[in-house]
C-alpha cells in the first residue's frame, strides 16, 4: 500500500492506494490548530467524521493512522509514503526519495512557498516518526515545468534576482499537467514524445501549460500560484503597479495580498461566489456582475490558448481538466467557441452532453483534438512513489 499525503497550512488530505492502484481509503483533517478540527474518512462508499482538538500535522497524522487502524488498514502494510510538495525550486526536476539533503532543499525553498513548504515538512517529519523505516518520496508541483527554457522562465528584471534569490517563473499544478498529458497520449494512441499539447487545469486554482514533444515549455503560473489567468479567488495577472498604487493610497501590504489571493477572481468580480456553478446560475438569471466575471475568466483562458498556439506552432490536442474544465460545458464553450480558424473546433453537442469523465469533445473537422480528462493528482503521486522505489527514477536533489 502507498499512503499519499497532501499537507496544507491547516489541513492534511490523505489517500491510501493498494497495489492495483485502487483507493482503499481517503479523507482529510481540516482546521488543524483550531479547537474543533474535523477528521474525515471515506472508505467503501461510506463517509465517517468526527471532531477533535488537533494541534499540528503530527497529531493529524496520528488521528488518521488511528482511524485507518480501526478500519483494519494496518500501517505494517505500507510500502511507501508520497508527499505532495508545492515548491521544489530549481532543485528538483522529478520526484525524490526523501533524504536529509532532500529535506534541506525543501526547507531552502520555503521563502518561495512560505505557507505550503513548512506544512509539507511537518507532514514528512510526522510520517517519519510514525512509520520509522518506511521510505518517503516527495513529489513536487513545480518539477514538471523545470524543462521550461530561460525565455519562458526569466522575468525581465535584473538577472541578479534570479542568480541570488531564485526569482523566476516556476509554474505549479505540474502533477496534474503531467497526468493529463500522459492520459491524452494514451487516448490518442500517440507517444507523448511526439505530441504538442495545451493542457488547461481549471479548478479553484487555474493554470495552462504548453507542452512540446511531451515537455512543459511554458505555463501561466509563475514565481507563485498567483500569476496567470483569473481563478476562483485569485486575480491572476495584474499590472504590478497596482500594488504600489494601493500601498501608497494607504492599504496595508497584507491586505493587498489577501485581496489578490482570496477576494479576487470569480469571487471578486461576481461579488457573489468563487464557485463557477453559482456564478453561472446568477449569470443565467441576468446578473450583470456574474456575467462579466465569467467573461473575464473565459477570455483570459482563451488568450492564453492563443499565446500557446503561437509558442507551439503545431498543436495536436487541447486538454481540459480540474473541477471547472471537467464539468462546466458553459465555460468550455465560451473559451473555445470561435477558434475554428486555429483548427480548434468544439462540438457543441458533445460538449454539452459530456461531464466529469474522459472523452473527446471536438468535432470531426477539428485539427486539434479537444479532450476532457479528469485529473488524479493522488494517483500520480502514488505512481511516482512506486517508480522511485523501483529505482527507475533517479531520486536525488540536484
Ligand atoms: P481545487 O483546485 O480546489 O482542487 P477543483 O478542481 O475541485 O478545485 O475545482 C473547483 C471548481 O470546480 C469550482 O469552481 C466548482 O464550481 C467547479 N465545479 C465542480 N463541479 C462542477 C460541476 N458539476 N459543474 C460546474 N463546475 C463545477
Amino acid at each position: 500500500m502507498i499512503l499519499v499525503l497532501n499537507c496544507g497550512s491547516s489541513s492534511l488530505k490523505y489517500s491510501l492506494f493498494d497495489s492495483a492502484e485502487r483507493v482503499c481509503a481517503r479523507g482529510l483533517v481540516d482546521r488543524i490548530g483550531q479547537s474543533e478540527s474535523v477528521v474525515v474518512l471515506e472508505r467503501g462508499g461510506e463517509r465517517q467524521s468526527h471532531t477533535a482538538a488537533i494541534g499540528d500535522h503530527g497529531e493529524a497524522l496520528s488521528a488518521v493512522v488511528g482511524f485507518l487502524q480501526e478500519q483494519g488498514q494496518g500501517a505494517n502494510l505500507l510500502e511507501g509514503i508520497g508527499h505532495r510538495v508545492v515548491h521544489g525550486g530549481e532543485y528538483f526536476v522529478e520526484a525524490a526519495l526523501i533524504t536529509e539533503s532532500v529535506e534541506s532543499a525543501i526547507a531552502a525553498c520555503t521563502p518561495l512557498a512560505p505557507l505550503h513548504n513548512p506544512a509539507a515538512l511537518e507532514g514528512l517529519r510526522a510520517a517519519r516518526k510514525l512509520f520509522d523505516g518506511v521510505p518517503q518520496v516527495a513529489v513536487f508541483d513545480t518539477a514538471f515545468h523545470q524543462t521550461m527554457p530561460p525565455r519562458a522562465f526569466l522575468y525581465a528584471v535584473p538577472r541578479a534576482l534570479h542568480a541570488e534569490q531564485g526569482i523566476r517563473r516556476y509554474g505549479f499544478h505540474g502533477t496534474s499537467h503531467r497526468y493529463v498529458a500522459q492520459r491524452a497520449s494514451e487516448l490518442l494512441g500517440v507517444d507523448l514524445d511526439a505530441l504538442n499539447l495545451i493542457t488547461c487545469h481549471l479548478g479553484n486554482g487555474c493554470s495552462l501549460a504548453a507542452i512540446a514533444a511531451g515537455r512543459s515549455v511554458d505555463t501561466t503560473m509563475g514565481l507563485t500560484p498567483l500569476e496567470g489567468v483569473a481563478m476562483g479567488t485569485r486575480s491572476g495577472d495584474v499590472d504590478p503597479a497596482l500594488i504600489f498604487h494601493l500601498a501608497r493610497s494607504g492599504m496595508p501590504l497584507d491586505a493587498i495580498e489577501k485581496m489578490l489571493l482570496h477576494e479576487s477572481g470569480l469571487l471578486g468580480l461576481s461579488a457573489r461566489s468563487q464557485d463557477v456553478r453559482e456564478v453561472e446560475a446568477a449569470a443565467l438569471d441576468g446578473d450583470q456582475a456574474a456575467r462579466e466575471a465569467l467573461e473575464v475568466f473565459t477570455y483570459r483562458v482563451r488568450k492564453a490558448i492563443g499565446a500557446y498556439c503561437a509558442v507551439l506552432g503545431r498543436v495536436d490536442a487541447l486538454v481540459c481538466t480540474g473541477g471547472i474544465g471537467e464539468n462546466s460545458a458553459f465555460v468550455r464553450l465560451h473559451i473555445l467557441d470561435g477558434l475554428e480558424h486555429m483548427g480548434i473546433c468544439i462540438d457543441r453537442v458533445r460538449n454539452r452532453t459530456h461531464a466529469g469523465r474522459e472523452g473527446d469533445i471536438s468535432n470531426v473537422d477539428s485539427r486539434v483534438k479537444i479532450l476532457v480528462v479528469p485529473t488524479n493528482e493522488e494517483l500520480v503521486i502514488a505512481r511516482e512513489v512506486r517508480e522511485v522505489l523501483a529505482g527507475s527514477s533517479s531520486a536525488s536533489a540536484l
